[in-house]
Parts: C-alpha cells; structure tokens; sequence
C-alpha cells in the first residue's frame, strides 16, 4: 500500500465516505479491486476491438480503449471447465488432472476442481478482500466442488456448464433448468440472465465500493448448448436487425446483451468513483463455435475444442485507469495462468509455502518496468495427450496424434503453412520441451459426458 497502513484505511472507511473517496482520489491509496469478466465461447473475431463489423460492442471497445489489448492473448484449454480450472488456480489444469468437463451430477465426488488445489478467489480472501462470483462456475457439481467452499464469499449463479436464458424451472435433473442460487440458494429469477447476472455484477461492485473486493463475472453468453438455445431478448434482437442469417443475428445479439453487461460494470465503477483503483480483465474461456454456434475466429483456424489458434487465442484485454496505459497493444503472449499471479501481487497476498504457479504477474511488463516476454513459452494438452500445441517465440508446433507441424505465426496468423519440413532442428527442440513439459501432468482425472449429437459441449 503506498504510504497508507491499512489499519489507518480502516479507521478513514469508518471516518465516512468522503474520506474514502479522498483517498482514493489521491493516489490508489488501498489495495486494487479485481474484476475477471470471462464470456463463454465468445471469438476471436466477435468482438469490435478485434475487428468485428456486424456486432456493436461499444463497452467492451471502450474498455479496450482505456486499456491494454492483448493481440497474443491465450486461455489454458480449447473449451470450458479446464480453461476455468487454470483461471482460478493459475497452474496448468493438466497437473491436477482437470483436461475435461465434468458431467453435471451432484453426487459425482470425482468430476470436479480438485480441493486440493489453491484458488484465487481463496487467496484474495485470506488477504482480506471480499470475493464474488457471478455467474457459470462450471467445476463440479457435488457440493464440496460449491464456489462458496472453494473461496468466494458470495454467489449468484449456477453450478453446472451452462444455462436456459429465460428459465430456471426448476429442474434438478436437468443441468440447464437448475435454479439459480443466491449464496448457494435456489431464487426466483424472472429477468433474461445475461442481463440478471450484469445486474447483480454492479450491485456487488456497490455493495464493496467501501473495501478490497474480486468479482468473478463469468457470463454464459454467448455460448448455447444447441440451435435452439441461440436465446435472446427483442431489445438485443432489434439492435442487430440488419444481419441476414437468422442464427449469426441471434449470437450477435446475444454479443450484444453481454456488451450491456460490461457498460454496467464500468458504469459502477464510474459511480462509485472507483475507475482508478479498479484492474478488470476481459477475456473468453474458448474460441468460437461454428457448427452449432455462429462465432467467428477470422483470421485463425480452427474452433472451440482445437488447439489451433481458432481454439486458444481470445479477445483478451485489461484495464486500469491511470495504472496501465490506454490504448496499447500488448503483443507478446500471455494466458489466462496470468490473472491469479497478477491479482495476488496486487493485493500483497502471501501464497502457500510450495505453490507453483505457471502464470506470472503482469504488471511490470504492462507498466513497462520489465521489456521481456512474460513467458519463454506456452503448452496445450487435450484429451490427455491427444492433441498438444507448444509455442515460443513466433513458432508453434501442432501435434495430432502422430502427426506433427510448425507454424510460423508472425508470417501466418492463419496456420495455413506447414513449415516443418523445412525447419526439422525448430520441430525437434519443440516436440522436446512439449515431451518434459507432458511429464510434468497427470492423466485426466475424469472424462468428458457423452457429447449428444450435434451438441456443443
Ligand atoms: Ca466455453
């Protein structure tokens, strides 16, 4: 904390609310607010910052502006629940055996985050900050998996892998009609959800406005499960009414809703005078979906589910007014591993004795203190070893099954040219790192549910 004890910020919350906002005016005089917003299934190319033309997402662009974009920006795994293992423990979800879904049963003990493992949400709350998720949790369903018990300290949410937009019947057998939970208690909720969950974000960035607080703001937009689950309220429809394809306007639309939900983030944090003392990441859990889904990857190849860049690479930024600079583009790789190291050393959390973490703290390279590369190189794994990427530098190396290649990602964003033949020493120290590294993992704890046909997991 800089020049302010925190016994002494204590003692000046309860001077009143003046004092406060004082002291934050002068200097982010306490500890940063974290904020996490993670989309779902949101792709590279859905967003307006990345380029896209037919979606209006002026929050989230707004948010960009003010911020850092990440160009390289990675999630941890192709699809949902292991990329949120990563997320909330910083570590490769692979270590711990986590490289699937779990299937939605709330007596499976198995199928779910490890309890063994540390969790952000955990760490911040020891330091002494308020902790909330709102939103998917999607790391098990038996009640020791819960998020309450896992570090959050309050909740509005669902437990399983993803939600009706307008119902929550409730029905216990069927994962997408559970009820939504308050603090782990089934509630009535009547409004459209991406909506009741941007609502209940900015309630809990007011109720905190007063202490150190983590939101965990995990939308389920724009992800659907089938066709017909490409839901959405008029309101969002009629903004998007000129796009032609019926399934690429409701997405759009449901883009749109999500893009709502990040105004009414920064618009809390405008109103409770808490911009300059507030980190938010935006980011998504996968790449977009295009069989059953209407994302767009453009340039990259491949989707959800791969471990070409379509699958890993994700609109990724973060802002901090004031604290990272606005409007630059930040163009060596990072990954979701990233958030927990970043958040830990911002909140001056001491982690467990023995804790390693592969994500490391961001903010000398945002603040430009460091000029290196955050990371000498990054690793995928899939379906236990059934498909891998690594990548260093501009190189990366694909592995599906036997076979092997290498892309040149500088000169071919679009993985189009299978370089390895030509640079056999590149494919060889590559595949050598990615065999030590595969070493180091467990085998899946867990498999994935029977995919029904033409489902999107
Ligand atoms: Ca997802």
């Amino acid at each position: 904390m800089h020049n302010v004890t925190r016994r002494n910020f204590l003692k000046a919350t309860v001077a009143g609310a003046s004092a406060v906002r004082a002291l934050c005016e002068a200097s982010p005089a306490r500890r940063p607010n974290i904020i996490v917003i993670l989309a779902d299934d949101l792709g590279y190319s859905d967003v307006g910052f990345q380029g896209c033309l037919d979606t209006p997402t002026p929050n989230v662009d707004r948010l960009v502006r003010e911020g850092v974009r990440f160009s390289n920006g990675f999630v941890s795994h192709p699809y949902c629940s292991p990329t949120r293992a990563g997320l909330m423990t910083g570590r490769y979800q692979q270590r711990f055996g986590h490289e699937n879904n779990p299937r939605y049963d709330p007596k499976d003990e198995v199928a779910g985050l490890p309890v063994d493992q540390v969790t952000m949400p955990q760490v911040l709350a020891a330091a002494g900050y308020a902790t909330g998720i709102v939103g998917k949790w999607h790391l098990g369903a038996a009640p020791k998996f819960h998020p309450l018990k896992r570090g959050f300290k309050e909740q509005f949410g669902f437990i399983g892998g993803g939600h009706d937009y307008f119902k929550a019947t409730p029905d216990y057998r069927r994962e997408y009609l559970i009820p939504l939970e308050r603090d782990g208690k089934p509630v009535v909720e009547n409004e459209y959800l991406t909506d009741a969950f941007s609502r209940e974000a900015a309630a809990f960035i007011r109720r905190h406005r007063k202490e150190p607080f983590f939101l965990y703001l995990a939308f389920t937009a724009p992800h659907t499960a089938a066709e017909a689950m490409l839901q959405v309220s008029d309101r969002y429809l009629e903004r998007v009414a000129g796009i032609e394809d019926e399934k690429r306007r409701k997405f759009a639309a449901m883009v749109n809703a999500l893009d709502e939900g990040v105004g009414q983030v920064l618009s809390a944090l405008e109103t409770t005078g808490l911009d300059s003392n507030t980190l938010v990441f935006f980011l998504s859990d996968n790449g977009g979906e295009m069989k059953v889904s209407a994302g767009t990857n453009r340039p990259l190849r491949g989707q959800k589910g791969e471990v070409y860049e379509g699958g890993i690479r994700v609109p990724f930024a973060a802002r901090w007014c004031g604290r990272v600079p606005a409007g630059k583009v930040f163009a060596d790789p990072v990954i979701s591993l990233d958030i927990f190291p970043t958040a830990a050393a911002l909140a001056g959390a001491r982690l467990p004795a023995g804790l390693k973490l592969d994500g490391v703290d961001l903010m000398p390279y945002l603040a430009g203190r460091q000029s290196s590369a955050p990371h000498d190189r990054l690793f995928w794994r899939t379906g236990g070893g059934a498909a891998f990427a690594v990548r260093e530098g501009r190189y990366k190396l694909v592995r599906i099954g036997e076979q092997t290649e290498l892309y040149d990602l500088e000169t071919d964003i679009g993985e189009t040219k299978d370089i390895s033949a030509s640079h056999p020493e590149i494919v060889k120290k590559l595949d050598e790192t990615r065999e030590q590294w595969n070493r180091e993992l467990k085998a899946p704890l867990f498999e994935n549910p029977r995919p029904a046909a033409k489902k999107n997991p």
